[in-house]
């Protein structure tokens, strides 16, 4: 069986404790991995290894800096079969979407924070005749960078990325749930010659392995993606020590759809951004709020096209849909068929685990499911599921609509599709959330701003903000 290591001061070693955790397929339910069970004793040896590092590293030219991180974006795409192969195994999701989504995002993450540090600039001030000031924008030292399970190389290697560019050196710790394309990463970059220490990966439980790098007083900023339960906590630990902290949390994100959209479009991207990832997706349109003219066609349509929909192994090709990631996870998401249903929901479509014959029988899936006929404040419309599941709610007014909309602790994503673009403006202007797509969903520009308001994030990452984020501002004042 496969046994994980960590990669600490570019070596892949045991974890201190020797001890190992069960790595499952959520497609078949079998164990076939072992990852590192971690402790604070491992991410002790990874500071010391980056504290190392970075004495060089923060002072090696951005050229040199960007030429190592364009190298493993070469090796990333060289092995993207590979790649997409572990992570869909890892994490239930389907073989086409890794290959087409996950493993090229992670390489073009590279690619792009390789780029713009040589593109990065800082301000200067100019008092006339008097003084000039002008910023410094220094690495900040050994960040640490904990990342979630849903899209395991994208989002692990969106946060490492713009901390190597800038000069920081990394402790990163991928979700225990999909730890195996990190572990390949750490290959790929002892391929790529990365020197010893500049990123550190270490494996193991959140409450392990993430709370030491919380609690490290060595680690003056960290980056994380996960829950917003898990935010807190780490804010928690994290804020008497004053460290740098961003944070990417839950969503519960609207998708509002006006009678006058461009049908056929609104149509085939709410299939996507109801179920793409098994509906793991932090971005997904999970209440679909229909304007009360279009409310029976779209109602009818949609359920038509969400039971086409093909749940089964993610290896094949013909799968929609593959597994969710794991067994308490499934249960989370049957738990909250059972509320909706509770709640006086109805469930038009889906509703049920799905068996899937063969070599997936004992796998972790579930049907795309629709649920109507609940009131916008419920616990079903209010609270993170993360699973294929979304509601219908009709509307009348945008003022009804925004209220609704704007109605959870979240704030992260919002989608509108009308026609009216003086209306879309408008209502984009008042949403609270921190990335709004109109009549498209999922297109990503690098460089915009990424994270969310309210209960969602603390910060933004993405282009320029992540530069900033990862250098401390120093103001020198030169008199004239
Ligand atoms: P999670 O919070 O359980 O875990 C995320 C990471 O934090 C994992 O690596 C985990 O091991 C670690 N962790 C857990 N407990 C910890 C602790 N006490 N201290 C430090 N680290 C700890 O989240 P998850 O279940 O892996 O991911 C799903 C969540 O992530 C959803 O809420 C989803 O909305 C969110 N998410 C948000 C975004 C975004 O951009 N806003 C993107 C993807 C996922």
């Amino acid at each position: 069986m496969d046994k994980i290591s960590n990669y600490i001061n570019g070596e892949l070693n045991t974890p201190i404790s020797g001890d190992y955790l069960d790595n499952t397929n959520p497609a078949t339910g079998e164990v076939y991995s072992q990852i590192p069970d971690s402790d604070e004793r491992d991410v002790n040896l990874a500071v010391a290894a980056a504290e190392k590092a970075f004495v060089k590293w923060s002072v090696s030219p951005a050229e040199q800096r960007a030429k190592t991180m364009m190298r493993i974006a070469d090796l990333i795409e060289k092995n993207l079969d590979k790649l997409a192969m572990a992570e869909s195994v890892d994490n239930g999701k389907p073989l086409a979407l890794a290959k087409s989504v996950d493993i090229p995002r992670a390489a073009s993450n590279f690619r792009f924070f390789a780029t713009a540090i040589m593109q990065f600039a800082s301000e200067s001030h100019i008092m006339e005749q008097s003084a000039i000031n002008y910023t410094l924008r220094n690495p900040i030292g050994v960040a640490g960078c904990i990342s979630p399970w849903n899209l395991p190389l994208y989002l692990f290697s969106w946060k490492i990325t713009p901390a190597l560019a800038t000069g920081n050196c990394v402790v990163a710790k991928p979700s225990e749930i999909t730890p195996m394309t990190a572990y390949l990463l750490a290959e790929l970059c002892i391929e790529a010659g990365l020197p010893p220490g500049v990123l550190n990966i270490v494996h193991g439980y959140g409450h392990k392995v993430g709370a030491a790098i919380s609690e490290h007083p060595k680690i003056p900023i960290i980056t994380f993606t996960g829950s917003t339960k898990t935010g807190a906590d780490i804010s928690q630990k994290a804020s008497p020590l004053f460290k740098k902290l961003h944070l990417e949390m839950g969503g519960k994100n609207p998708n509002i759809i006006f009678a006058d959209c461009n049908y056929d479009d609104m149509l085939e991207t709410t299939l996507q951004s109801s179920f793409a990832n098994q509906g793991q997706i932090c971005l997904c349109g999970s209440r679909i709020f229909i304007e009360r003219p279009l409310y029976d066609k779209f109602k009818n349509d949609f359920i038509a096209r969400t039971k086409d929909l093909k749940v089964g192994d993610p290896l094949s090709e013909n799968s929609n849909l593959g597994a969710v990631v794991s067994q308490p996870h499934l249960e989370k998401i049957l738990s909250y068929m059972a509320l909706a249903q509770k709640e006086g929901g109805t469930i038009l479509c889906g509703g049920n685990r799905v068996k899937v014959n063969g070599r997936c029988e004992n796998g972790w899936f579930v049907e795309p499911t629709v649920i109507e006929n609940l009131p916008y404040d419920c616990r079903t419309n209010q609270e993170e599921i993360f699973g294929p599941v979304v509601t219908l709610m009709p509307f009348d007014s945008e003022e009804e609509v925004l209220v609704q909309a704007n109605s959870t602790q979240y704030g992260l994503a919002a989608t509108i599709w009308t026609e009216n673009l003086t209306r879309a403006h408008r209502l984009a202007n008042l949403l609270q959330c921190g990335i709004i797509w109109i009549n498209c969903w999922m297109l990503r520009d690098l460089r915009t701003p990424f994270g969310g308001m309210k209960n969602s994030g603390l910060g933004r990452e993405g282009g320029v903000e992540a530069l900033r984020f990862f250098t401390e501002p120093k103001n020198v004042c030169v008199k004239l």
